[in-house]
């Protein structure tokens, strides 16, 4: 082991290992049953509340797609873990506030849950002023409809949660890049239900955005039903990590 502050002790390295074999092969598995490419499933793995030492072990380990919800907490992690000489790419899978766009696109690789108008032209101005490429975007989805949880509405006309609004202004902005559609299956909703009605939305939001075509969706707990409605990102974190300390 080095001294540097972004290394792991040798027993959460083995956790964490372990920790992936298991996710990977739940991954392998749900991909097979659903008749679909292994290679058409991206784990992202949430490290929120864990060190910056576990996004190097998970880099050592080949996973390199890392997700985080808060900016306060990222940013940081973000430059030890690139101080530390790794390269790692950046999904932010959380609430974001549009004071926080500024500092999110100078580490962020892709955002998952623009939700709205007016958080899309803030990450437009603030991705045209601090990147050299444009930001990936998915649209965060409601399936509830309940927006005070997040995302936008399907089949609303509402010119700033409307989700035909949100992904006109995603694509139309040349500070972003529209890549496809996230979602958290709502507090109380079955997996199963909530899934095929994201696969729904997703089928129609492609006939409008055709190369918009990632589906970010299933965690730890239900990875497995969002691959067969067709996720190409399971964001996982305490299947890999362990149990968080505090709930967020
Ligand atoms: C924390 C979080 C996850 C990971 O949840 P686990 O149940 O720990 O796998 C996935 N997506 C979002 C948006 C999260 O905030």
């Amino acid at each position: 082991m080095t001294d540097s502050p972004a290394s792991v002790r040798p027993d959460r390295r083995a956790e964490i290992a372990a920790g992936l074999a298991h996710v990977r092969s739940r991954i392998a598995d749900a991909c097979q049953a659903a008749g679909r490419d292994r290679t058409g499933v991206t784990l992202i793995a949430v490290t929120k509340t864990y060190p910056a030492g576990d996004v190097v072990a998970l880099a050592d380990l080949g996973v390199t797609d890392v997700g985080e919800n808060r900016d306060q907490e990222a940013a940081p992690k973000a430059a030890e873990v690139a101080a530390a000489g790794v390269e790692a790419r950046w999904h932010f899978i959380g609430q974001l506030q549009r004071n926080k766009a500024k500092s999110v696109v100078r580490y962020a690789d892709v955002v998952h849950s623009v939700d709205s108008v007016r958080l899309a032209r803030a990450l437009d101005a603030a991705s045209a002023s601090a990147r050299d490429r444009p930001l990936d975007v998915l649209v965060q989805v409601s399936i509830d409809g309940d927006v005070a949880r997040g995302g936008a509405v399907p089949d609303a006309a509402d010119q700033d949660t409307g989700l035909a609004a949100v992904a006109e202004r995603v694509a139309g902005a040349d500070g972003l890049r529209l890549v496809g559609l996230m979602a958290v299956a709502p507090l109380g909703w079955e997996a199963e239900r909530a899934f095929a009605r994201l696969a729904e939305v997703a089928e129609s939001f492609r006939a409008a955005h055709p190369h918009a075509t990632a589906l970010s969706a299933g965690m730890s707990g239900d990875l497995e039903i969002a691959i067969r409605y067709g996720a190409t990102h399971v964001r996982v974190g305490s299947a890999l990590l362990g149990m968080r300390p505090t709930l967020r």
